[in-house]
């Protein structure tokens, strides 16, 4: 165990003995180039004074952070932004930020900013590269070894030695995914400074050997949002959130989900996504802070096996490292494994061991502002969820409730006791550790770029030998628009996907031509495998830091073909580049048929018809050999509007000579309205996202609204998403503590008060909102409950006759994928499914009942099971069998439990779904439950909501 006595002091002048040295190579290394004015004077007295006073304990720092120099005609970052990085209670905004850059940039050759895209809400997203003048010089020489390394298909092992002896790995960090995690995005400036001037032998080899790339702001939306609130109200806190609230937007949608986005979403997440696929860093690294003192991640189980397992081997050697340089600097409380697992590939720096690469992540000790704070370890002896994979909130480490103060074998030098934390501080244990990973990646880069093309090498072999040779998509499935999806999502991840010019004949059967074909001989097979295969986890008895299963084929509800016969390698395709879907109108006329088969852009069409009448068909019916299913469109309209319309979106339509004779209802689409607590907007944001991306008007409302009552004057149609896991919160949301917050724009706070404002957000909407949701109902609303939300309902009388319970302390499943049961085919819920039995996220929503009337204490049940009553329009059968991806432990506990429950209610109803039909842009197979939902609002009424029962099925 390392002393407490500061063993830093030791290398005291290590720097500047150093600096004449690395000065004079400097100046012979860019003699022959443009820009020769770097030359470094001394180091700047003013930075070492103020971070020893910001600094709050001498260990809290190391040799490495100390000092910065000051170098001619370049800026450091107090000349741009007029502090130095890690000044308490200063926070910068994200244009200052971008304006450091770029006066960086222009400073000198050996930084260059590359604009990726443009934010959600218009902000520029770039990636800034560091590194030898020569490096930055050459960067496309650069970027296009890596592009050769990434793909050996086209490399001979000697071609690819010459290339690693060329080529230099690009190491990639990135701060602020996350936008309470204030510090990293800090620090980075001043690292990018330090790695172009600074001539220590350390910083010197690091320019020379490494390319240094910055995503400066995952989320710059957030970034702003939270520093306003920041300087609103978090900066005259003394002792944590005083206030009882944090900002209740980070981006446009979601706060920490930006890096659980699976699928790419978010405008700023593709971007890099883009960005990664064009240049390839062997290495991302993202920056959080939400452990005690400096967690670096080294890939705990459960490990997905399908990755390299030279990646298992570089993660801790790495972060081994690292833990040994900091404690050898004197710096307590670094350590590693025992918090995020290997298992979800959704995380963001994920992207790279997705394609053969290496994710990195540390978790740095921090506060959602720049205040310094006391910390309080607490009992280092106190039990906690170590090596469990919970995540300790932020409140729980402040609070010493979290145990990170005791010694364990992979955090052999705790942080123990009391102390104040500074923002300082944070950039100390961040800039320290990312130098020192810089350190390992400038020693060892050929180490790391061999790695990385033989990892790419092995993915193309391992897909040869292993048992699965590849999938098939097979052509002609009912619904092409999510097929579309599916084939598009893996070609935005740089996943080879080729259509099949010929019928196939394989083992598994045969597919027509014209299906899709995933070959496992490429280098990107193993991410392809891990998001179409079943997720079977290596130890049930692991739990998972985020989600258990993903499969896409589930997902989507699009059939998959896992092929184990090697003939598909073989197959004869032509590659993919994304999948367009033409629809197709045939006939004439002015009465139209679409058919529904599942497609989640019914309800985009009817969003861009919504001028025209549109029709429902409530049976099958047939137009010449085109059969329409229950749910069908008939659309009237002049041929070529519907044309432009039914076309882009992929759908289908038959012009009819005369009005099919099966019954038709109107496709009215409501005023349409989304409830949001204050607190979790988050959950919310996803189905506000897909219903921008589809088209759905709607408003977004909050307990302001809700209180100000008429409901029903305003909305057909409220849905309450998935938020804050209980009724209660979603009742009383946040807590007041006696002052209002308001969240509210202003000239001083301009990034306030975006996607909706209150002058005081604590308090939720109350049992008077409560009542005024009753009243909507009542008087005709329809009220739509998704996941958690449906214990409203229940549980505070809305439907009377459904109770909720919560599965056991033993049930444990983060999101598996399993069967539901469609109880009431005939429902317009179901339109466009054409089995019964379904996947479905399980989403630990509510375990609901039903009271058929029955009175257990006076009435003698029937023999046998219960009958399920005709208001459950659709079950979980649970039990082992019915999980059918992922991890639920305790299966049996929501054995025939309702999925989706319709109650009746004044001229009104009550639909809940225990699950979540609109998860994270994931389960576009189970969108339309909503989407129909929302379209047939005022046709849903069936015997359902009667007391009568019917046998269960
Ligand atoms: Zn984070």
């Amino acid at each position: 165990m390392p002393t407490r006595r500061r063993p830093a002091r030791l290398f005291a002048g290590f720097c500047t003995v150093l600096l004449a040295v690395g000065s004079a190579a400097l100046s012979q290394s860019t003699e022959n180039k443009q820009v020769t004015s770097q030359v470094v004077a001394s180091d700047d007295s003013d930075f070492a004074r103020a971070v020893k006073e910001w600094t709050t304990r001498p260990e809290f720092s190391s040799p490495l952070v100390d000092h910065l120099p000051k170098a001619h005609g370049i800026p450091s970052p107090k000349d741009v932004l007029g502090h130095h990085i890690g000044e308490p209670k200063k926070l910068t905004y994200y244009a200052d930020i971008l304006k450091y850059y770029r006066a960086l940039a222009a400073a000198t050759p050996r930084v260059k900013v590359l604009p990726i895209g443009t934010s959600n809400e218009g902000r520029e997203l770039v990636v800034v590269f560091v590194g030898a003048d020569e490096s930055i010089e050459n960067l496309e020489t650069y970027r296009g070894y890596l592009a050769q390394l990434a793909d050996p298909r086209k490399l001979a092992d000697a071609q690819a030695r010459d290339i690693v002896a060329k080529a230099k790995p690009i190491y990639h960090l990135s701060g602020g995914l996350h936008s309470g995690e204030v510090g990293p995005s800090e620090m980075l400036m001043e690292l990018a400074y330090r790695v172009a001037v600074e001539d220590s032998p350390l910083v010197k080899q690091i320019r020379d050997n490494v390319i240094v790339s910055i995503t400066p702001v995952a989320d710059p939306d957030g970034r702003d949002r939270n520093v306003d609130w920041y300087y609103k109200y978090g900066i005259n806190e003394t002792e944590g959130r005083t206030t009882g609230a944090g900002v209740p937007y980070w981006g446009k949608y979601v706060f920490h989900d930006d890096n659980r986005d699976i699928n790419y979403s978010q405008v700023e997440m593709r971007a890099l996504l883009d960005w990664y696929l064009q240049w390839h860093p062997p290495i991302m690294h993202d920056l959080h802070q939400s452990q005690t003192l400096l967690y670096t991640f080294s890939g705990q189980a459960p490990q997905n096996p399908n990755l390299d397992p030279i990646l298992y081997a570089e993660l801790p050697m790495m972060a081994n490292f690292e833990m040994a340089q900091l404690t050898k600097y004197g710096m307590p409380g670094v350590w590693t494994h025992g918090y995020v697992d290997m298992w979800s590939p959704g995380y963001l720096a994920f992207m790279s061991s997705n394609h053969n690469g290496m994710i990195r992540m540390y978790e740095i000790q921090g506060f959602s502002g720049a205040n310094t704070q006391k910390l309080r370890l607490g009992n280092p002896n106190a039990p906690g969820g170590r090596g469990t994979g919970a995540q300790p909130d932020a409140a729980a480490i402040t609070a010493g409730r979290s145990n990170q103060a005791q010694r364990e074998w992979y955090r052999p030098w705790p942080a123990t006791g009391e102390f104040d934390w500074s923002l300082r501080n944070n950039t100390n244990y961040g800039e320290t550790g990312v130098l020192t990973a810089l350190q390992y990646t400038s020693q060892f880069p050929k180490v790391i770029l061999e790695n990385f093309y033989v990892k790419s090498r092995n993915s193309i072999e391992t897909g040869r030998r292993e048992a699965v040779a590849g999938y098939v998509i097979p052509a002609g499935q009912r619904d092409q628009t999510r097929v579309a999806v599916l084939v598009n999502m893996l070609r935005m991840q740089g996943i080879e996907v080729g259509k099949a010019t010929a019928d196939l004949k394989l083992k598994e059967g045969s597919f027509a031509a014209g299906s899709y074909v995933v070959k496992r001989d490429q280098p990107y097979a193993r991410l392809a495998k891990i998001l179409l295969e079943k997720q079977v986890y290596p130890d049930a008895t692991t739990r998972t830091y985020d989600d258990a299963s993903w499969t896409m084929g589930l997902m989507t509800q699009t059939d998959v073909k896992e092929i184990a016969d090697k003939a598909i390698l073989d197959a004869a395709v032509e590659p993919v580049a994304e999948v367009r879907l033409t629809g197709s109108v045939t006939g004439s006329g002015s009465l139209f048929a679409v058919a529904h088969t599942g497609s989640n852009n019914m309800i985009t069409l009817r969003a861009r018809l919504k001028d025209v009448k549109v029709q429902a068909a409530e049976k099958e019916f047939k137009q010449g050999d085109a059969t329409f299913p229950a749910g069908s469109f008939a659309v009237s309209g002049d041929a070529a509007r519907v044309r432009s319309a039914i076309e882009p979106l992929g759908l289908t339509a038959v012009a009819l000579p005369r009005p099919p004779g099966v019954p038709m209802h109107d496709v009215n689409l409501p005023r349409l309205a989304v409830y949001s607590t204050w607190s979790g907007t988050q959950d919310v944001g996803w189905v506000r996202y897909a219903f921008d991306k589809f088209e759905i008007a709607y408003d977004l409302i909050y307990k302001e609204q809700v209180r100000r009552g008429d409901l029903k004057s305003r909305y057909d149609v409220i849905v309450v998403p998935h938020q804050v896991g209980t009724a209660k919160r979603l009742v009383f949301d946040i807590d007041s503590r006696g002052t209002p917050i308001a969240y509210k724009k202003s000239d001083q706070f301009k990034y306030l008060g975006m996607y909706g404002e209150s002058d005081d957000i604590t308090g939720g909407m109350g049992l008077e909102g409560v009542a005024e949701f009753d009243k909507f109902v009542k008087a005709g609303g329809v009220l739509v409950t998704l996941g958690a939300s449906s214990f409203l309902p229940a549980e505070f009388g809305l439907t009377p006759k459904v109770d909720a319970a919560r599965t056991s302390a033993q049930f444990y499943s983060p999101g598996a994928i399993i069967d539901a049961e469609i109880l009431q085919p005939d429902s317009p819920i179901f339109y466009g499914y054409d089995r019964k039995m379904i996947p479905a996220r399980w989403a630990n929503g509510p375990l609901l009942t039903i009271q058929t009337g029955a009175n257990p204490f006076t009435d003698n049940p029937p023999p046998g099971p219960p009958p399920t009553p005709q208001s459950v329009l659709m079950r979980y059968p649970g039990g082992d069998d019915h999980v059918l991806s992922g991890l639920m432990r305790g299966a049996n506990e929501i054995r025939n439990r309702p999925a989706i429950v319709d109650q009746a209610s004044g001229k009104g109803r009550v639909i809940l779904f225990a699950g979540n039909p609109c998860y994270r842009w994931q389960n576009f197979g189970e969108f339309n439950l909503l989407f129909n939902t929302i379209l047939n609002w005022d046709d849903i009424g069936t015997a359902a909501a009667a007391t009568t029962t019917t046998a269960a099925r």
